[in-house]
Parts: C-alpha cells; structure tokens; sequence
C-alpha cells in the first residue's frame, strides 16, 4: 500500500470511529508521526491530506525543515525535549506537544520571550504513571496549569498523553477517559493562559478508542509509512 492509499483509508476509519460516537469526523485532526522517514515521505503525506506532521528528533525537524519537507502543514513536535534544545525548536513548530518538565516550560517560556512570540504547547500527561514515559502525572497538571500564568510567552492549547501499549483493542479507553475527565476539569477551572481544544491520543494500533473517548488529533506513524526501520 502506498503513503497516499494509507492516509486515505486512515481517515475513513477515523471517519467512521467519529461518526460511531455521534462526532463530526472534522473535528478530528491527523498528525501523520514522520520520525525515521524522509523528506519525500513526509512530502507524499501531506500530498496525501494529512492535517499536519509530528517530529520527535531536534535533528530530524532541523534537517527537514532546511529541505523545506514540511511546506503546506503545520509542523509539531512530538518526542522528548531537552532544555539545551529548546532554541532550536521554539518558534521553529507551530506546536510543542511534548512538555512534561517545569523545567522545560521555564526554558520554552524564556526561548519565546527571547524571539519575541508566543509559542503554543500541549502538557504531556504520564497517564500509566510508566517509568519509561515522560510527562505531568494526572494529579499535578491542575496545579501546573495555575503556574502557566507566570509564563507569559506561552499559551497551553491542550492535553497530549502515550498510554502503556495494549494488548487488545479498547484495553486503553480507561486511559483516554482520564485525561478527557482532566480536560474537563482544566477547562471548567478556566487558567490563564490555558485552554484546552486539542486532547493528542491515540496512534495506529488504538486511535479509534481514542476518538471514542474524545480524542481532537490522532498520531499515527506506522500505518501510514509502514513499519520503522530501527536497525
Ligand atoms: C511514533 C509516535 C507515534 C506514532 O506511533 P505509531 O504506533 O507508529 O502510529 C505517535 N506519537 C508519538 C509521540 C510517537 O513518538
């Protein structure tokens, strides 16, 4: 199956898991995950329809954005970050979806003030409480969102979360649930600075329980390029 093929059926399951739950396919955005894939792929996705493209390597985004790979969608950043790398990708994506330290708002907020804008983010949520996994665990995002008014240069758009891998379909619709539960919670608590119309969940092997339990975006990398090649 081609890049262009796969995107196509994508959307119709995506489509159909909308539609399903009494939901508007519309509202559910497609970040095609191009980490390991080149220039051309990434290109072909975006041909292809995808609503935007996912990078989780600073080197990557900066190789690809030099080769002008992402034109005609918008750019997030997905993987995990490091302080000492803000610079290169504050300003540089239209979204940070991966900010799981308060040391890394301070530094994203710092970078932005820097470049003068206001860079958009998305709280990763360590929704297993996985030690392998980054991100705010559930109880302490209330109390985070509160300090995002300290930071002027940054404005939370949402929740991002990567539950523990299922074995069996729907084995994570508890966790999608949760952090629909916290997105609740934050938008009633109404923080500065915070609002919460993206909730980031769900990849290839699960996106259609996420969409069940209101995922906004789905992140999917495999079925739409094939598996990686980490050798
Ligand atoms: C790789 C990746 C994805 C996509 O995973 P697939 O299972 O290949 O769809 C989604 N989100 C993040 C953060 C990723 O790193």
């Amino acid at each position: 199956m081609s890049i262009i093929e796969n995107v196509k059926k994508i959307k119709e399951e995506i489509a159909m898991a909308a539609l399903a739950c009494g939901r508007s396919p519309e509202d559910i955005l497609l970040c095609a995950a191009t980490k390991m894939n080149d220039s051309t792929n990434v290109r072909q996705a975006i041909a292809a329809g995808v609503d935007c493209c996912g990078e989780n390597r600073v080197q990557e985004l900066t190789q690809k954005l030099t080769d002008n790979a992402y034109e005609g969608a918008p750019v997030h950043f997905i993987g995990h970050l490091q302080t000492n790398k803000v610079r290169q990708v504050v300003g540089k994506v239209d979204l940070i979806q991966s900010v799981d330290s308060l040391r890394l708002l301070e530094a994203i907020d710092k970078e932005a003030a820097r470049q003068n804008l206001i860079q958009d983010i998305l709280l990763e949520v360590n929704v297993g409480q996985e030690e392998s996994k980054s991100g705010f665990d559930l109880e302490e995002v209330p109390e985070i969102c509160e300090k995002i008014s300290d930071f002027s240069h940054i404005h939370v758009r949402g929740l991002m979360a990567i539950p523990p891998i299922s074995h069996f379909s729907g084995e994570n619709r508890k966790f999608f649930q949760k952090i629909y539960d916290l997105s609740v919670d934050i938008t009633a608590k109404k923080y500065d600075n915070v609002w919460v119309d993206i909730l980031s969940m769900g990849m290839s092997g699960d996106f259609a329980d996420a969409i069940a339990c209101g995922s906004t975006m789905v992140r999917v990398g495999t079925a739409i390029f094939g598996l990686r090649n980490y050798g």
